[in-house]
């Protein structure tokens, strides 16, 4: 039996590593990448146009930073001659109204589209344990299940209607991004009051203030100096600010997430494309600083 040709656009951090899947999976995968093929995986055939790859599958992955370039590669495939794409499963977080904006552009040519985020990192990826959260209706959801199940091993339909994954992922990252933020500045309290920083770790982690930052974000990449979780903070700005967006127009509480989005906004403009692990010696540094005089 021969072998489904998958699409797959973007090979970022997430990308390279969801596409390194699908082809373990044993799924033939047709790639392209803005930037080229340095990161196709092995087994992967890179194309020169995201029209190539429209041309040769039915399915079309996507892993793209924000909704701008998923609306821009959805009118790309719309456009592509000989078109044989009829589904798109968009892994990439774009938030709840760019969701719904691109299935409405599909639909208007009868292509199905799957708002699937993940979530568990580039090295929850390469594990398969992922949690690929997705929604969409029956028929595109079917359609795209057994490829689903090539990207990860976790994977939970959570909506019928595109746009209600997002809502998840963005809730999710609101807590990933305020969990992270909060232990950062925990932990340099506790370092000045002159605790060690993997005591401080081993105590939390067996106590109320434990998370996801403190079982995982901190050990692996801060205590050990490595921060190299794989994500970047400009990508965890976006996050926040969908997600403050998304609230703020529900008219929802907003006052931690108002607190939380002015974080991750002054340490990317800091620094911008630093892991977003970096926020612990961003935000110990700048309580380093001296406070600015008044201008009186
Ligand atoms: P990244 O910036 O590393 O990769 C994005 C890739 O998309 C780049 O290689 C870029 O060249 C490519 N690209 C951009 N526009 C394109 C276009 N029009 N056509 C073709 N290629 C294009 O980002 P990432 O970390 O891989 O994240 C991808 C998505 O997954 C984002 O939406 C992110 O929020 C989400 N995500 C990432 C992680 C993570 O740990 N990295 C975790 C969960 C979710």
């Amino acid at each position: 039996m021969s072998r489904e040709v998958v699409g797959f656009i973007g090979l970022g951090n997430m990308g390279s590593v969801l596409a390194a899947n699908l082809v373990e999976a044993g799924h033939a995968v047709v790639a392209h990448d803005a930037l080229g093929p340095q990161r196709s995986p092995e087994g992967a055939a890179h194309v020169p146009s995201v029209a190539e790859v429209a041309h040769r599958a039915e399915v079309l992955v996507l892993s793209l930073p924000d909704g701008t370039a998923s609306e821009q590669v959805a009118r790309a495939v719309l456009d592509a001659s000989g078109r044989r794409a009829r589904c798109i499963v968009d892994t990439s977080t774009i938030g709840v109204g760019a969701a719904r904006a691109v299935a409405a552009l599909l639909a208007e040519e009868k292509i199905g589209y799957v708002d699937a985020p993940v979530s568990g990192g580039v090295a929850g990826a390469r594990a398969r344990t992922l949690t690929v959260m997705y929604a969409g209706d029956d028929g595109a959801c079917s359609r795209v299940e057994p490829l689903l199940a090539g990207l990860s091993d976790r994977r939970r339909r959570v909506g019928d209607r595109p746009g209600m994954a997002q809502a998840l992922k963005l809730a999710n990252n609101f807590l990933s991004a305020t969990t992270l933020a909060a232990t950062s500045e925990a932990v340099a309290f506790g370092l000045a009051a002159g605790l060690d920083m993997a005591t401080m770790l081993d105590v939390l982690n067996a106590s109320s203030g434990r998370s996801a930052a403190s079982d995982d974000k901190f050990p692996r990449h801060v205590l050990t100096g490595r921060y190299a979780a794989g994500f970047a903070n400009s990508l965890m700005d976006k996050d926040v600010r969908l997600y403050l967006d998304a609230a703020a127009g529900q008219g929802g509480p907003v006052s931690v997430g108002e607190a939380i989005a002015a974080v991750w906004r002054r340490f990317a403009v800091a620094e911008p494309g630093a892991d977003f692990t970096r926020i612990f010696p961003h935000l110990s540094s700048a309580a380093a600083r001296p406070p600015r005089p008044s201008a009186s």
